[in-house]
């Protein structure tokens, strides 16, 4: 492990780390792919990427075990999202499989940077993809890049997760034709805005409702809503428009088929959100922020689980889920993916 990096203090930025996998697609076809030291890309200034965004990424972590082992939760799901992403896109999907031995690759290259076990700090694995030849009229690239670097992070919650307050947000997350469903760079620049806008006026995150009559709820600039109703069940939006959040999907199986609790996944409307006893906002990077209260436009909605920490049910997903990552419960089948 790399001894002049102090751990307990990392945040979420960038940190350089030594090898990076590349792989470049060609003539129709994706060529062996390398491990390299190279950080940098070199690209012609006309590359469909700069003129037309052509380009997506996925978002996961390495950890330690307890026993010294580093293991990644369900990278095969990334595989899958980034493939359909792809395909929405018009870029070539980066053969599944391959994605999966590619991030062992550069987990493996990279041991020294994946943080010791109780650190709470993990390698965050940051797999994009873009578009590089030269493309002046408008059409997708046929040339591509497909690349994971990786990241030391540090834990998301330092001195406890304390809930956010959010806002309904003034923006649309997705247009009505659909782009929300899909990870890339250009929903991201898009939610630059509105996210500085509730920076500014102090708050930690947007609520986006959906983007044609604007009662639903869909989910933040990046990551799904979960609720716990006060008898105890876990609802989850339905939509079309919102990105399938992998942290989502295991909370749901985790609440269903381990802790024994009701789940439903379904259209939820705005005017019921008061009535839910916790909410919180699920993705991989801190698995499960609580969501104490939330703004919209002069009314507040105040969640009973209150300001100071996670409801209890809520704490009992965080704690679950958190527990099987980092291999202290046992896994449902083909979750846990030894490097
Ligand atoms: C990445 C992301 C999420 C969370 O997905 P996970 O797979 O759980 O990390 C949710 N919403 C958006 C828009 C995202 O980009």
């Amino acid at each position: 492990m790399k001894q002049d990096i102090d751990w307990g203090s990392l945040g979420f930025g960038y940190i350089k780390t030594d090898y990076r996998y590349v792989s470049k697609f060609k003539d129709g076809k994706w060529d062996d792919g390398v491990i390299t030291e190279d950080a940098n890309i070199t690209l012609s200034e006309c590359a469909c990427v700069f003129q037309y965004s052509q380009s997506c990424f996925e978002g996961l972590k390495a950890y330690r075990t307890k026993d010294d082992r580093i293991v990644c939760f369900r990278p095969d799901m990334n595989a899958k999202r980034m493939a359909d992403t792809a395909e929405r896109l018009v870029m070539p999907p980066f053969p599944e499989d391959r994605f999966v031995e590619a991030v062992k690759q550069v987990v493996k290259a990279n041991a020294d940077f994946v943080p010791p076990y109780g650190t709470g700090a993990t390698l965050y694995l940051r797999p994009f993809m873009m578009g590089t030849n030269p493309v002046i009229g408008v059409k997708p690239a046929d040339e591509f890049e497909f690349r994971i670097f990786t990241t030391p992070v540090g834990p998301y919650f330092k001195g406890g997760a304390k809930p956010i307050t959010i806002k309904v947000s003034d923006y649309d997350r997705a247009a009505p034709h659909g782009t929300g469903n899909i990870k890339a760079g250009l929903n991201y620049a898009m939610s630059l805005y509105p996210i500085t806008v509730a920076h500014e006026e102090g708050f930690a995150e947007n609520m986006y409702l959906d983007a044609a009559t604007r009662t639903k709820v869909e989910e933040t600039g990046g990551a799904n809503f979960i609720f716990i109703t006060k008898d105890g069940t876990l609802v989850t939006p339905k939509s079309d428009s919102i990105l399938p959040s992998i942290t989502r999907r295991s909370i749901c199986y985790v609440a269903e088929h381990i802790l024994g609790m009701k789940v439903e996944h379904r259209e939820v409307l705005f005017s019921e959100v008061a009535d839910f006893a916790e909410c919180g906002l699920c993705g991989t990077a801190a698995v499960i922020s609580p969501v104490g209260r939330i703004f919209d436009h002069g009314k507040e909605i105040n969640f009973p689980a209150g300001m100071d920490d996670m409801g209890p049910v809520t704490r009992k997903l965080y704690e679950t889920l958190t527990g099987i990552q980092k291999c202290e419960i046992e896994a449902p089948e083909g979750w846990i993916v030894e490097i």
